[in-house]
């Protein structure tokens, strides 16, 4: 078929740029250069056979907030969604752990002289969840539908990290603020990163921190099966190299990050806009470890064992350190680690009776140190044990990442840099964001707002944005 719009590649964004454009009616055909749809959305075999690891995104609260993935029948299409019986776990020295359980008044119970401050900060928002995310995930530039519940919002979101867990009494709630903070890929004094902390916490409480059964590449799967029910046609193992290739297309989406757009349509750009391009600043990057276990993991803190996502690295003062390390361009002797252990909650993944973990640190743009063993280190001090378990193990450094997703520009899992700057001039500043002025071609990747994680929204509003000028 001659396609209205071509979008190319098929991470969460670029899938709900298709789904977008198919739904409303457009011939669209989605082009992936690896062989598998789902960009950050893969699952693989990655250590030995049997074991089943997500080779990005693991878990998934943007994803249920998401405006529009919400709206899609995608549990027809073979995505079930699990819900560990607490959203996250923060393990600290003394065996203790903090826990994000979905219910707010129990985590605060449990937090100490620092759970009323917890219950005061999140209430407002876990309330109202459901408007407040259709807001922060909504059109950027555009004025709130929510204007005091954003504001009310904003004034906490705007502070730095350690600013507003400073503010939380006691170690274990600052910590378990820390750790949703530390997301953010930024140093936590930086202002603004309250914001991911706080949407975090928020997103857990309200919808639960929950993991596709079966893999991440199952959200992927469905979002793709849904695509082709609306007439959708999808080409793999089909890198695009440059436009011309797409010039059947009236529309072209591009689910890329801006130093690929230069590198295909670099030459079609007008000079002022390419230069912001050049400009855009890609963030620390992730250094990726998954292990296929004997058995489970073998925590101090039995409360670990209740959540999939487990952070690791003590204290808001740790964390910091850490956070601060890979800025300056080093990883801290020990670094926070966001660990993942989906096996706990899906035996689908594993044989029976083994089980498989993934975990990243954050290190330095492009890193190319191998710091498997402080990842590794950092687990044992919160599970003496873990190393015991270990059958087989798989290394991805930023490199490699890249290597598999060219989108991962030396490793940053972000599409680029969220601080207070680039989370609005994404990935310039221009009052649609998404279209350039090359005449139908639209960016929608995570370099656009509102930004990484698996939420596809930038892909949704993107293709809005091409299907308002089809109209015009
Ligand atoms: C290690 C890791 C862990 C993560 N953990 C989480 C998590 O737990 N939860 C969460 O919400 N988010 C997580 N993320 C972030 C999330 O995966 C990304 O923010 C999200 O996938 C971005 O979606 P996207 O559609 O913009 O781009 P991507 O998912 O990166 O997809 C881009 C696609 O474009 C394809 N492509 C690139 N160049 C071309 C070309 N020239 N021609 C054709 N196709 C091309 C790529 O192969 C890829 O399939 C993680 C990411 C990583 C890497």
């Amino acid at each position: 078929m001659t396609p209205d719009a071509i979008v190319v590649g098929s991470g969460p964004n670029g899938l709900a740029a298709a789904i977008t454009l198919a739904q409303a009616g457009l011939k669209t055909v989605l082009r992936e250069a690896q062989a598998r749809v789902g960009g950050g959305l893969r699952s693989s075999e990655l250590t030995l056979p049997g074991f089943m690891h997500d080779v990005c995104s693991a878990v998934h609260p943007l994803a249920l907030s998401s405006p529009f993935f919400r709206t899609l029948p995608l549990a027809e299409f073979g995505l079930e969604w699990v819900q560990p019986s607490a959203a996250l776990a923060h393990p600290l020295d003394d065996g203790s752990a903090a826990v994000l359980e979905r219910s707010l008044d129990a985590t605060a119970e449990r937090l100490g002289p620092g759970g009323g401050d917890w219950r005061r900060l999140h209430s407002p928002f876990v309330r109202r969840w459901d408007e407040l995310s259709h807001d922060l995930l909504g059109p950027p530039l555009r004025p709130p539908r929510h204007p005091f519940l954003m504001a009310r919002f904003g004034l906490r979101a705007l502070r730095s990290a350690t600013g507003l867990a400073g503010s939380l009494r006691g170690t274990p709630a600052r910590a378990l603020f820390a750790g949703s903070a530390a997301h953010s890929f930024l140093p936590l004094e930086s202002p603004g990163t309250a914001a991911f902390g706080l949407l975090l916490s928020v997103a857990g409480h309200a919808v639960g921190w929950p993991i596709p059964r079966g893999g991440s590449q199952r959200m992927a799967d469905a979002l793709a099966a849904y695509f082709r029910s609306l007439g959708g046609e999808i080409v793999t193992a089909a890198p695009v190299e440059g436009l011309d290739e797409l010039q059947a297309a009236r529309l072209v989406l591009l689910d890329l990050s801006p130093r690929q757009v230069l590198r295909i349509a670099g030459d079609k750009l007008p000079v002022g806009y390419r230069r912001a391009l050049e400009r855009y600043r890609y963030g620390s990057a992730a250094f990726k470890v998954d292990w296929a276990l004997d058995g489970p993991v073998p925590w101090t803190a039995a409360e670990c064992a209740r959540a999939a996502t487990v952070h690791l690295g003590g204290t808001l003062e740790e964390l910091a350190a850490s956070e601060a390390a890979h800025a300056r361009g080093t990883v801290h002797e020990r670094p926070f680690v966001l660990f993942v252990q989906p096996t706990l909650f899906d035996g689908s993944r594993a044989p029976a009776g083994k089980h498989t973990a993934w975990a990243y640190c954050h290190v330095p743009n492009g890193y190319a140190l191998d710091v498997a063993g402080r990842i590794e280190r950092q687990v044992e001090r919160f599970a003496p044990g873990f190393r015991d378990r270990i059958l087989a193990r798989s290394v991805l450094a930023p490199a490699d990442l890249e290597r598999r997703n060219a989108n991962l520009i030396g490793g940053d899992i972000n599409g680029g840099m969220m601080d207070l700057r680039q989370v609005f001039a994404r990935p310039v500043a221009r009052p649609t964001p998404y279209r350039t002025p090359v005449s139908g071609m639209y960016l929608c990747s995570a370099s656009t707002p509102p930004g990484g994680g698996v939420h596809g929204m930038c892909g949704h509003h993107a293709a809005r944005a091409a299907l308002a000028e089809v109209l015009r």
